[in-house]
């Protein structure tokens, strides 16, 4: 198992997502999935998958028990506006 030890566990940007209550993703670190949808959304990828298994777990900070793939897609929002992409 893989322990996410970045500092974007305590981003406060997370702590306005929704809880993931018991999904496959709870222990997964969200700052992770949202750095992955960030990149994606600078390289306008709609086709990259957000793999939740390849996540490291998070067990502290703001990120903890939030929903990675609400995560992903806030990362990859602000990625395709950073890089002039619509939508
Ligand atoms: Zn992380």
């Amino acid at each position: 198992m893989t322990l996410c030890k970045q500092d974007h566990r305590y981003d406060e940007r997370f702590e306005s997502l929704p809880h993931d209550q018991g999904g496959p993703g709870r222990h997964r670190c969200a700052g992770c999935a949202y750095e992955l949808g960030y990149e994606a959304g600078k390289r306008g990828d709609t086709r990259f998958r957000l793999n939740l298994d390849a996540l490291p777990d998070s067990q502290a900070g703001s990120v903890r028990h939030r929903d990675p793939e609400a995560a992903y897609a806030l990362g990859y929002r602000l990625g395709a506006m950073a890089a002039g992409n619509p939508g």
